[in-house]
Order: structure tokens, then sequence, then C-alpha cells
């Protein structure tokens, strides 16, 4: 019997203290078998207008804000080594709530975070804040100040990982946060609470409001909130844009993806098979970044089907706890019902399901079996619309110019990668890919490269420093002429 979180937690976490509030209790489902793992006390409209104005209150008080730069980064450090410490309850807690594997969670969900919020914490005390311009004549100071109280809000499938990479480098900037977390995974992000109230986080900086999107909603139009920094659906992005612009409220904006791999012919296909797999079935499919698109060229189009045929059966569907487990259930039966649709829909469509097509009937939660399907059309609903699920398409191509074509042909643009043994010809088509990332060959990008989206996928960019900067203003101030 796997180990699951037990959380009852009746207060919220408003201006950086646990407050006793009156909201409705959210319940927490493990995707594994519908059981409640935990109950999370959810906010009310009152709570946000109380959270926005203890944000508020303490910027302008600008304790914080005002705090000498090293002292920031010495606290988030303190909160970062309380979290270093909880590894392995805070990969169990994940898994409970959000249904990845508990290998997962241990090597990747969770030191992943950690090691962003140990980078920012490090970044708030190194940065240069200020700047010397100079023309000869006047010289200016161009001065980089926290860009006031921010409005985060999340999505379910990085519990811990994208609340870190808003709160942490808003945090480092010395502004004041309102997060909004995913009613489906609110209770491993509250360890972070813990973490920053015991590192001695002053009043007021800091408040966490589960809810569903009438609360992200009423958060983001509040007119005390200076910035907006979203991740999620691009149908929420878009109304959250428009929320915001009567106020011109700044925002960052990370949304859907429906990333392509364009393989060439003279791609090591075994190096493909092998690392296609978790690029695009990590999180059982549910991650945003997922390359779910496969361009393969009509003259190996066959060999491609055979190893992926190959590495798709070898796949195991089961309990996330479980070392043997590659493939765990998705977050809802609403998703599950919705990945279900795609399957339907491609049997209709005429392309050809290789692999799975269907869900596992012996199992009580939301699993869906890994699906490959070739001979997919670009413009269908399956490779035009994010499926959230483990399911990849293969599309085929004859020439090079057509395969950037098909990838480019997409409302979205996050990411993409190049399969080649030829890296002058991948550079020269990764150059043409429209989206913010590109894997050459799988790579994986280095620590402190920016992560976001072109297109409908998004706007700005987080991670390293461009995750950093977004929470800044930037002032110039006129000091007079040059003394030479
Ligand atoms: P979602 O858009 O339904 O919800 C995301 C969050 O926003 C939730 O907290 C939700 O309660 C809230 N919300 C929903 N509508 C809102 C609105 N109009 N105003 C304010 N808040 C609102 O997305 P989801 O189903 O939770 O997550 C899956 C989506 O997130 C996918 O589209 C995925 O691609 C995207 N995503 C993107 C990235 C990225 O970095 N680009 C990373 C992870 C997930």
């Amino acid at each position: 019997m796997p180990v699951l979180a037990d959380v009852n937690q009746e207060n919220l976490f408003i201006g950086s203290r646990w407050l006793p509030a009156n909201g409705p209790m959210i319940e927490v489902r493990y995707p594994g078998d519908n059981r409640v793992v935990g109950r999370v006390r959810g906010a009310q409209p009152a709570d946000v207008d109380t959270a926005v104005a203890a944000a508020r209150a303490s910027f302008d008080r600008g304790e914080w804000r005002r705090t000498p730069a090293e002292e920031r980064s010495a606290l988030l450090l303190r909160a970062t080594e309380i979290l270093d410490q909880q590894l392995p309850e805070l990969a169990r807690s994940m898994t409970s709530e959000l249904g990845c594997t508990l290998a997962f969670a241990t090597q990747h969900h969770v030191p992943s975070p950690l090691r962003n919020m140990r980078f920012y914490a490090g970044l708030a005390g190194t940065y240069e804040y200020d700047e010397k311009v100079d023309d000869g004549t006047n010289w200016s100071l161009v001065t980089r100040e926290p860009v006031g109280v921010v409005a985060a809000v999340t999505p379910w499938n990085a519990p811990l990982g994208t609340p870190v990479l808003k709160v942490m480098p808003a945090l480092a900037a010395g502004c004041s946060v309102v997060l909004k977390p995913s009613p489906e995974t609110p209770i491993t992000v509250q360890r972070l609470a813990y973490a920053l109230q015991e590192a001695g986080l002053p009043e007021g900086v800091f408040s966490i409001l589960p809810g569903g999107a009438a609360i992200g909603q009423q958060l983001v139009s509040h007119p005390d909130v200076d910035k907006v920094t979203f991740t999620g659906s691009t149908a929420a992005g878009r109304d959250i844009m428009q929320r915001c612009s009567g106020r011109v409220a700044r925002v960052t904006l990370e949304l859907g993806g429906k990333s392509a791999a364009i393989v060439l012919p003279d791609a090591d296909l075994d190096m493909f098979a092998r690392k296609i797999m978790p690029m695009a079935m990590m999180l059982s499919g549910q991650a945003c970044n997922a390359q779910t698109r496969v361009l393969v060229p009509r003259s190996i189009q066959g060999e491609v089907e055979d190893r992926l045929t190959d590495a798709f059966r070898r796949l195991t569907v089961g309990d996330p706890f479980d070392e043997a487990t590659d493939i765990g259930p998705l977050i809802s039966s609403t998703q599950r019902d919705r990945v279900q649709s795609f399957l339907d829909f491609a049997t209709s469509s005429g392309a050809r399901t290789l692999v799975g097509g269907d869900v596992p009937t012996d199992r009580e939660g939301w699993f869906v079996n890994p699906t490959l399907i070739s001979d997919v059309d670009n413009t269908s609903r399956l490779a035009q619309e994010e499926i959230f699920g483990p399911v990849l398409s293969l599309i085929p191509f004859d020439d090079e110019s057509e395969a950037i074509h098909l990838a480019n042909a997409s409302i979205y643009g996050l990411s993409g990668s190049v399969w080649t043994e030829d890296a002058e010809r991948g550079l020269r088509i990764a150059r043409e890919i429209r989206t913010g990332m590109v894997h050459l060959n799988g790579h994986g990008l280095a620590k402190g490269s920016p992560f976001g989206g072109y297109k409908q996928s998004g706007i700005g960019r987080e991670m390293g420093v461009y995750g950093f900067e977004p929470y800044l203003e930037t002032k110039a101030i006129a000091m007079g002429p040059v003394v030479s």
C-alpha cells in the first residue's frame, strides 16, 4: 500500500501568516484510485481582497523591497535549505496529488524546483541592480526596482515547480506575491509557505489562495495587482491578458504547446526511440512541452514506426508508487475522458493506431494506455490541439521544407526538436522553427536557459536570469553633467 499524503490544512496562508478562514475545504484526490488524500482550505472572494491588501500594504511600507539584497538572498536560501531536507516527503506528497511516478517526483519534479529556488535565492544577492549610463555630457543612474504586487496563477501539472518559478524570482526581486495554485494540486506547495515563514519572511509579503478559475479571475483583475504571471492553457491566458489590459498590468504567460520532433533520414533511430519517450511521455504526456508530433520522412516511416511500436509496448502502466511503472494515471476523470475522445477521433479519422488507443479496464484511477498513432494529418485535431495524455502522433513528410512548414503550422510555438547526425543542418533547421526552445538530438537545455514560447504559447520567459528580470521595473534617474 503506497504512503499517501494525509493533509488537513484548515487555515489559509495570508500575508505570510496562517489564518483561520471560512472558504470551502477542497478535497484532493489521488488520481491512482480516486481516494481523498488531503483537504485544503479554499479561498473565497473576501480572501482575495485580504491577501492583495496585505501584499499592497507590505510593498508600500517597503520592509521587504528595502531589505538589502544580500539579506533577501540569505532568507530565501534558508527557506530553500528547509525544503531541501524534505525531499522524500515532498515527492510522496506530489505523487499523491498529481499521480506522477514517485521516481519522476524524486529524480526531477522535486529536485528541479529546489535547484531553481537556490538559483533565485543566490541571484537576489548578486544581480547588478544599478548601472551607470554616460553619453560624455550627462550621466544617468539606471536602476532596477521590484515591479510591485505580483499575482501568480499556476496549473496542476508541476505543483511545486511552477509556483517556485514565479514566487522565488518575484520575492528575490523584492515584490510581494499572491499565489493561486490549482485546486487539483494545492497540497505540496503549502510546504513552501511553511519554509518561507520559518525563514522569517516579513508580514504581508506572501499569500497562497487555493481555488478555481473564479478566484483566479478575481485575483488577476484586482486593481492593486501590478503584475500577473500565469501558467496554464492558452484559452485562460487570452482571458487573463484581456483582464490585465485595462490597467496595463504587466503579464508573463506560459501557455500551451504542441511541439514537433523533426526526424531526418540520417538520424540515429535507436537513440531517437530511446530519448523521445521521456520527452513525449513524461507525466503521462501531461506536459506543455511534450514532443507529441513526430514528423518522419516517408522513406523511413516504417523503420520509425517499428522502433516506436517496440518502445511503446515496453511501457508499464500502473501504480505510480511502484518503481516498475512508467505511465501513471492522468490527473482526473475529466482529463481521462478528454483524451479518450481524441483516441475515438483517431479511429474515425483514417489515422492508424499502432499501439494502445484505449483505457485499461482493470484499474480504478484515471489511466490511459500509451498510444501511438501514425499517418496523422497535421491539420487534424490530433495534431493541432493539446491532448495532454500519453499519445504520440506520427506525421509523414517528403522533404526538409515540408517538415519545417508542418512543424510551424500550429498556433503554438513552445518547443521542438531536430534529430540528425548533421550538426550544421540540425542548427539551420532549429533556426527556422518558430518556437522558444529547440532540442538537437534530444539534448537538455543548459541550466540558466530561458523557458517559454512564441506565438500563442505565451509571452515572456521563465528560468535563469530571463525569469528574474520580468519582476523588475527599469528606472532612469538623470544625475547631471559628467564631471571629468
Ligand atoms: P488552466 O488554464 O485550466 O488552469 C491553470 C490555472 O489557471 C488554474 O489554477 C486555474 O484555476 C486558473 N484559471 C483558469 N482559468 C482562469 C482565468 N480565466 N483567469 C484566471 N485564472 C484561471 O490549465 P490547466 O488545465 O490547469 O493546465 C494545463 C495547461 O497548462 C495546458 O494547456 C498546458 O500546456 C499549460 N502549461 C503550460 C506550461 C508552460 O510553461 N508553457 C507549463 C505547464 C502547463
